[in-house]
């Protein structure tokens, strides 16, 4: 018999009741670490109460009154991401794949505009992830993803990760956009070199497309910096998509762009009923608060070091183990050997009170909140060591 919650998910025999900062607490009251900060999204941890406070306040205020009116937590929470970014303008979603439909539609949109409707395809990379809509998961075209749900929509063209030639033979008469994740996040933490980033900028100039970043995962902080293209300076995209940390855990979305690229957006192009509600905006301004603080980001970075280098420690303890600890900032993957060890790696720690998330190419993801403290980082560290270390003896058991 079916369950009576779809059952789409592979779910860890765990539920949480509460959480304060980077911890959560079970039924029992049995204590973990949540270095996964559900996939990238509390990233000021749990309860903080700053978060706290603006969702109690605006929800004993107003919830909802749909976009047929001013939102004043709109106009704010845009002013502060347009201040803070490349950006002109914003759109506010629900979800990350809502963001990513606004930024498609705005690239196809903005060549119509512009006399060229026959550019409305956009070039995608392989090993990517940008939600679970039809036209997200063709825009990914991995075959898990797309196996089974029928034809796809049209106007996707993809290209191995890191392929240039492929790239620049994949641009024709009708691309309309290049679409590309900073730091890949399903695929297994998988950086853009900033070089890399800087020649997708040029690149896009260069033949009159637009470039969208999906920062829904590697965005608001995760790198050390707002968005994870600032570190390559002149990389900044004319589309962004936006999630996950920017609602601290509260479902909020933004698609970001500039004035150019907006400039097919106009009245009734485009819509949705819940998209930037006052709670939402009252959540999504306290966090910016909190990330525009002087001195966050230093934290950030602070933090990111010290991760890198203890988990450099344990790379070199277990090279049997750990093939390479990659990523940006509080976005780290540790690549493991072994078909299925990442899974196996995630159980271990989770029965260790850790919290992992497991990622494609055999990648452990290491996503904690950005408000962790070196005792969090050091205490993390310790418990992996134990689940590599309980790992390696059930191995050498299993090969005697
Ligand atoms: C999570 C994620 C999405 C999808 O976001 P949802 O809120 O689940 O729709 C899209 N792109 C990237 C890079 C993501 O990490």
């Amino acid at each position: 018999m079916i369950a009576p919650v779809l059952p789409t998910y592979a779910r860890a025999p765990v539920a949480f009741e509460k959480g304060e900062g980077p911890w959560l607490f079970d039924g029992t009251g049995e204590r973990y670490l949540d270095f996964g900060a559900g996939i990238a999204v509390c990233a000021l941890g749990h309860a903080h109460p700053r978060l706290v406070a603006a969702l109690e306040g605006q929800a004993r205020r107003l919830w909802h009154t749909s976009n047929l009116y001013g939102i004043p937590g709109q106009q704010e929470l845009a002013e502060r991401l347009v201040e803070a970014s490349f950006a002109d303008t914003v759109f506010f979603t629900n979800s990350g794949l809502e963001a990513m439909e606004c930024a498609i539609k705005m690239a196809r949109k903005y060549h119509s505009h512009n006399g060229n409707p026959e550019r409305w395809r956009i070039v995608t990379f392989e090993g990517a992830f940008h939600g679970r809509s039809l036209a997200t998961i063709a825009a990914a075209g991995q075959e898990k993803l797309v196996k089974g749900f029928g034809p796809m929509p049209e106007g996707f063209d993809h290209v191995p990760f890191g392929d240039h030639d492929a790239l620049r033979a994949a641009i024709g008469d009708e691309t309309a956009a290049i679409l590309i994740e900073p730091v890949q996040g399903e695929g297994g933490i998988r950086p853009v070199p900033y070089q890399c980033l800087r020649g997708l900028r040029a690149l896009c100039d260069e033949h009159g497309i637009l470039l969208i970043h999906d920062e829904i995962q590697c965005g608001m902080g995760r790198t050390g910096k707002l968005f994870a293209h600032e570190w390559a300076e002149t990389g900044a995209p004319d589309i962004l998509a936006s999630a996950k940390g920017i609602g601290g855990g509260f479902p909020l979305g933004a698609c970001l762009a500039t004035e150019r690229a907006a400039s097919g957006m106009t009245a009734g192009s485009h819509g949705s009923t819940y998209g930037g509600n006052p709670l939402a905006m009252a959540v999504g301004n306290a966090v910016m608060a909190e990330l525009t603080a002087p001195g966050f980001m230093d934290h950030v970075v602070e933090m990111a070091g010290l991760l890198r280098q203890r988990l450099a420690e344990l790379a070199d303890t277990y090279p049997d183990l750990i093939e390479e600890v990659r990523g940006e900032g509080l976005m780290l993957g540790i690549r493991v050997r072994g078909e299925g060890t990442n899974g196996a790696l995630v159980n271990a720690a989770r029965e260790r009170r850790l919290l992992l998330v497991p990622a494609g190419d055999n990648v452990v993801r290491i996503l904690p909140p950005l408000v962790i403290e070196a005792e969090h980082v050091n205490r993390a560290v310790d418990t992996l060591g134990d689940a590599l270390s309980s790992l390696r003896a059930s191995a050498s058991v299993a090969a005697k």
